[in-house]
């Protein structure tokens, strides 16, 4: 099936991000200017020194890094723990682009700000959207599938971060053929490791017990993870990241707390958890605190692996227990 993606209906702050790429776009031509003619040049097979990757997220860049190795040399655009959906970009991200061999973005709406940057950076890299074209995804909460937005954090479900590992395989092998074998072996073994990865965090919670097995969360981050692993996630705190609910809004997420006999709210570690504790202190469910979503930590949740790990930990100590 096809995915079209959609941008997050955020009129005033799309003013806001369409005015600061009005700036960055005269930036950039200041650059281009002041750098002369020409740019670097076009690059034809293999790249001389190592592949210059650039991702949105430093997941996708940490996935980039497993199967890429020594041979690329990957950037983030959002820092770690800075934020995806609302993030604002910079004239040196237009540079890094312009420099980049090869650009990975999730895609479905989560990082589709990079597009105009692409745009202005004028780079001839292949762009590649990991999330778009999969089967299975889900809409953000209070959206259908008419007219609504696909949920992005599809990462979330280990088996759909394999999916990105095989693309971003095949992706650095053709734009780098000399080390197209090493990039798919690399690929393969990682491949497995998530595999691995996926089974063991079925296998634990599997053992949820039945009445644990309904949460809320901070934001709309966990269809995928729940639909694989066995939650039921009814109802989210923001409607997106930088929407701050209402007091009704919050009042009425207390009721589906009691109503639903909702165990456990999902706070983040890049967001305050001072809601998620006003509503556990209001209904007596238990936070699970810090989870990672949207961008790896410090270590040992520096990793897509080791912040799966750690997300995992987190969510038994608090559901496990009868
Ligand atoms: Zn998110």
């Amino acid at each position: 099936m096809t995915v079209r993606s959609r941008k997050i209906p955020l009129p005033t702050r799309g003013i806001h991000r369409r005015a600061g790429l009005a700036a960055l776009t005269l930036l950039l031509a200041i650059v281009a200017g002041a750098c002369g003619q020409g740019g670097a040049p076009a690059r034809s097979g293999s790249p001389a020194g190592p592949l210059r990757v650039v991702a949105t997220t430093t997941i996708l860049a940490d996935l980039v890094a497993e199967v890429g190795g020594e041979h690329v040399q990957v950037e983030s655009i959002v820092p770690k723990g800075g934020e995806v959906h609302t993030f604002d970009p910079r004239p040196s991200n237009i540079r890094r682009l312009a420099e980049a061999d090869v650009v990975f973005l999730n895609g479905l709406g989560l990082d589709d700000w990079l597009g105009s940057l692409v745009t202005d950076s004028g780079t001839s890299a292949p762009v590649v959207r990991l999330g778009e074209d999969l089967p299975g995804v889900t809409y953000l909460s209070g959206e259908s599938r008419k007219g609504g937005t696909v949920n992005p954090h599809l990462w979330l479900d280990v088996s759909y971060a394999e999916k990105y590992v095989e693309r971003i395989g095949e992706t650095l092998a053709s734009a780098d053929p000399a080390n197209a074998a090493d990039y798919r072996a690399r690929a393969e073994a990682y491949g497995s490791t998530l595999a691995d990865l996926d089974a063991g965090i079925r296998a634990r919670m599997a053992t949820i017990p039945a009445a644990n097995r309904t949460v809320i969360s901070f934001h709309d981050a966990f269809p995928y993870f729940a639909a694989a692993y066995g939650l039921t996630v009814d109802g989210t705190i923001v409607d997106a990241p930088g929407q701050d609910p209402s007091a009704s809004q919050i009042g009425a997420l207390v009721g589906v707390v009691r109503d639903k006999g909702v165990k456990a709210i999902f706070a983040e570690a890049q967001f305050n958890e001072a809601l998620a504790r006003t509503i556990a202190d209001e209904t007596g469910a238990r936070v699970v605190s810090s989870l990672y979503t949207d961008s790896v930590g410090d270590a040992p949740q520096d990793t897509y692996v080791g912040m799966m790990r750690w997300n995992v930990d987190r969510v038994m100590e608090v559901l496990a227990a009868p």
